[in-house]
């Protein structure tokens, strides 16, 4: 990416091991995230640009004289940040503030593109006992980012069999957040969207109402739905500022807003009413690599089928088309096979 609006497919030199800890990872699928929409917007023109794509699954080429438990020709998938593994913060389950660790992209290779020198492999990376069937790949591909992203808002909520739940924002991590908390029990979900193929979809995944209105007039529907006191949790999956002020409008006193859409927003009125109310406020960006081991099952035995997220696909030269139409709405969740 060399600026808003400005994404180019371009060959580079192909990934090789530098550290002792490097894998060579090529990319089956990859995708485009709701996150890339911030820079494809608002990115300031950049000369050297920026390798973009954080979500990969692929297969091991290589690997690092320091890397276990991997070898050539191993299905993997990688989280959207690396992380060593071993230090406090990752044992703690908290590998996106890993001593030793980083983001994809920017000056090091993104998943949006062949292949993909990854660092703290052994840390990273975890296999996935599968085979190449086409539906499982994008399911399993969205254990890079979205389904761990809607989980971890659950999580943070504490989102249970006794919590009533509302969801707000329609896109892959709201819609994932739905089917998390379903998969945590919650029986009461309600989505907050106005795109209606993409609610339909929430539908299925576990909402029993959807809000399309939103402001004021969208919180007053959520609590009259509430006997007029909000829902225990809220899962704020979008990041701006007004998707924040409803979270707080429809929390019932006592609740929790979770927020994993990245923040656009400096300030969070958490002000003498919401002091009043007891409200929590958590979330934040989430440790997919603690997540995987839990969710991995389901999707292979079929319970759970997040990669329905993706209504698109799309080769690698069609990136730039891809950012477009998700820009445009066009797409909810643009899937890449190189
Ligand atoms: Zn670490």
């Amino acid at each position: 990416m060399y600026g808003a609006g400005d994404v180019r497919v371009q060959d580079v030199p192909d990934p090789v091991l530098r550290e002792p800890t490097d894998a060579i990872v090529r990319v089956l699928r990859s995708c485009i995230c709701g996150s890339d929409l911030w820079p494809y917007q608002s990115m300031p023109p950049s000369e050297r640009g920026r390798r973009m794509g954080h979500e990969f699954l692929g297969v091991v080429e290589d690997t690092g004289a320091e890397v276990a438990g991997f070898s050539a020709g191993d299905l993997v998938v990688a989280p959207f940040v690396w992380s060593d593994g071993t230090c406090d913060f990752c044992r703690e389950g908290l590998q996106t503030s890993c001593r030793h660790g980083g983001q994809w992209g920017g000056e090091l290779d993104g998943g949006q593109g062949e292949a993909v020198r990854v660092p703290q492999a052994q840390g990273t990376l975890v296999k996935l006992p599968a085979g190449q069937d086409e539906a499982l790949l994008a399911s399993l591909l969205t254990l890079s980012d979205v389904l761990c992203t809607g989980h971890h808002a659950a999580t943070k909520a504490g989102v249970g069999a006794h919590t009533t739940v509302t969801v707000i924002g329609d896109g892959a991590v709201g819609l994932c957040g739905v089917l998390a908390a379903r998969r945590l029990g919650a029986e009461r979900i309600v989505l907050m969207g106005h795109h209606k193929d993409r609610t339909d979809l929430g539908r299925e995944f576990g909402a029993t109402d959807v809000i399309a209105e939103r402001g004021d007039e969208g919180i007053e529907l959520v609590r009259d739905l509430t006997g007029g006191d909000g829902t225990h949790t809220v899962l704020e999956c979008v990041g701006t500022s007004a998707a924040i002020d409803m979270a707080l409008g429809v929390v019932r006193d006592g609740g929790v807003v979770s927020r994993v859409g990245a923040a656009q927003y400096t300030e969070v009125p958490m002000d003498f009413g919401t002091f009043f109310r007891n409200v929590t406020l958590t979330g934040g960006v989430a440790p997919a690599r603690a997540y995987i081991g839990e969710l991995m099952p389901e999707i292979l035995d079929g319970s759970i089928q997040p990669g329905r997220v993706f209504d698109a696909t799309i080769g690698l030269e069609e990136v730039p088309g891809g950012y477009r139409a998700m820009a445009e709405r066009q797409a909810l969740k643009v899937l890449i096979r190189p």
